[in-house]
């Protein structure tokens, strides 16, 4: 679609011009608002892909602070990018709604509640400590959430309860059923899945040991810069890039990795794009670019590899639900992988109606979008039940956290699922084998 930014304009910021760019790929076919969330929920014309597009365009055009309905509109897009998946045109959406929230964060002036509560969630999202902190005082708060005002009582309810879980967690090593195969791979450890669900990286521990291949894992937990990032927080997201992007060439410095692997799909969406993110820093370009080469999704990069492993008999009896992270999907591209290293395990795989559509969460998005969010869980949580799968299967642990508090169904994620399948100790707790194993 024709734009009208001035050539100074253009000149003068390259992010702007990239913008241009993808605003010029647009040609207002509609096809995408078929497929987003708010659309979905809302009917809004202007919560549609082609909607933001429009109001962007606006607001970039014009420069200066937008009005209070744009900022609305953008900040109810979930980034779940199955608008990306759909268009028929490839408008990169995802590097436009990121350049209009740093925008709004700079030129608009929200309400100093607002302002207050974005700082305050992404100060302690970001931070396992304060997240643990948070999360056990919030437990304990509970009772007294009706009590406590708006937002308040929205984050004490929100916080998730600890995921039921057998008792065993051990992050031991497994002993190697195929021989060292000489690869070895780093183990990104985030901020909020280590306090939420340690046992997800320890599983993915143990079965990558089983598979004869060596891990290296930072000591200390570290956002990847994601949450922010989507919140328009521009400085505080890519400090923690950097800090991210430090460590991993630092331990590459000492001996190479064959990848870097990710448990948490919207992470790796993100370390997936830390060249792009820096791709006018001089400083960090390089470095970042040499990450993002190296950061894999944990299923892409076993799904490569072969899961050739001996396999628990249980495994055929068993039904499961996969429940694909958009960050997944639509992020990073990845469709198959899943479905296959699951079917190769023994498990029948079934997926629900609108396999396409978030499940509200988001990142930070259930915190700061608490109505539509819970809508979006109860629709996918509705979707799946109606499977009657043994397990939802997942691998993202936003994703996980909103299914289990909307769904029946018992969720683990992928790699907790692989390790039990090839001898690991925890079968996701709430699951009953109880069919005859076939065969
Ligand atoms: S499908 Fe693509 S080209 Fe069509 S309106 Fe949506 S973003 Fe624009
Ligand atoms: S990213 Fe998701 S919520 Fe946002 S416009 Fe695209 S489809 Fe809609």
């Amino acid at each position: 679609m024709q734009t009208r930014f001035t050539d100074a304009q253009l000149a003068a910021d390259p992010d702007l011009a990239r913008s241009e760019g993808i605003l010029r790929k647009c040609v207002h076919c509609g096809f995408c608002t078929a497929t987003c969330p708010t659309y979905l929920l809302l009917g809004d014309e202007a919560d549609s892909p082609r909607g933001r597009i429009y109001l962007i365009q606006t607001m970039l055009e014009a420069q200066g602070a937008p009005d209070a309905a744009t900022v609305r509109h953008v900040d109810r897009c979930l980034s779940c990018l199955s608008c990306a998946s759909t268009c028929p045109s490839g408008v990169d959406y995802m590097h436009l709604v990121d350049q209009a929230r740093a925008h709004i964060e700079t030129h608009y002036q929200r309400p100093l509640a607002d302002r207050l509560f974005r700082r305050l969630v992404t100060a302690v999202l970001t931070r396992p400590w304060a997240f643990a902190l948070a999360r056990r005082l919030a437990g304990r708060m509970r009772w007294a959430a009706p009590l406590a005002p708006g937002r308040l009582r929205g984050m004490i309810e929100a916080a998730p309860p600890s995921r039921p879980r057998p008792a065993t967690i051990s992050p031991a090593p497994a002993p190697a059923a195929r021989p060292a195969t000489g690869l070895r791979v780093g183990l990104m450890k985030g901020c909020v899945q280590p306090v939420l669900d340690p046992g997800i990286d320890a599983a993915a521990i143990r079965l990558l040991h089983r598979l004869g291949v060596e891990v290296v894992q930072p000591d200390t937990p570290a956002c990847c810069g994601a949450l922010p990032h989507h919140l328009g927080q521009t400085d505080r997201a890519h400090a923690l890039a950097q800090r991210q992007i430090a460590t991993w060439c630092a331990l590459l410095d000492t001996a190479p990795l064959d990848a870097i692997l990710v448990t948490t799909s919207g992470c790796g969406t993100t370390l997936k794009d830390y060249g792009e993110m820096f791709r006018n820093d001089p400083v960090w370009a390089q470095r970042a670019a040499r990450v993002a080469a190296l950061a894999m999704d944990v299923s892409e990069w076993l799904d490569r590899a072969g899961l050739d492993l001996p396999l628990r008999p249980e495994t055929r009896s068993l039904r499961v639900a996969w429940q694909a992270p958009c960050s997944l999907q639509h992020g990073q591209r990845i469709r198959t992988a899943p479905r296959r290293l699951l079917e190769a395990a023994g498990f029948t795989v079934v997926e629900p109606t609108e396999a396409h559509i978030c499940c509200g969460s988001a990142g930070a998005y259930s915190l700061i979008q608490p109505d539509i969010s819970r809508r979006l869980g109860a629709r996918k949580a509705e979707r799946l039940d109606a499977l009657s799968a043994d397990l939802v299967v997942s691998s993202n642990i936003g994703c996980m956290t909103q299914i289990a508090g909307a769904a029946r169904t018992p969720v683990t994620h992928l790699v907790e699922l692989l390790d039990w399948a090839t001898g690991g100790p925890n079968l996701p707790s709430g699951v009953v084998i109880n069919r005859p194993v076939q065969g």
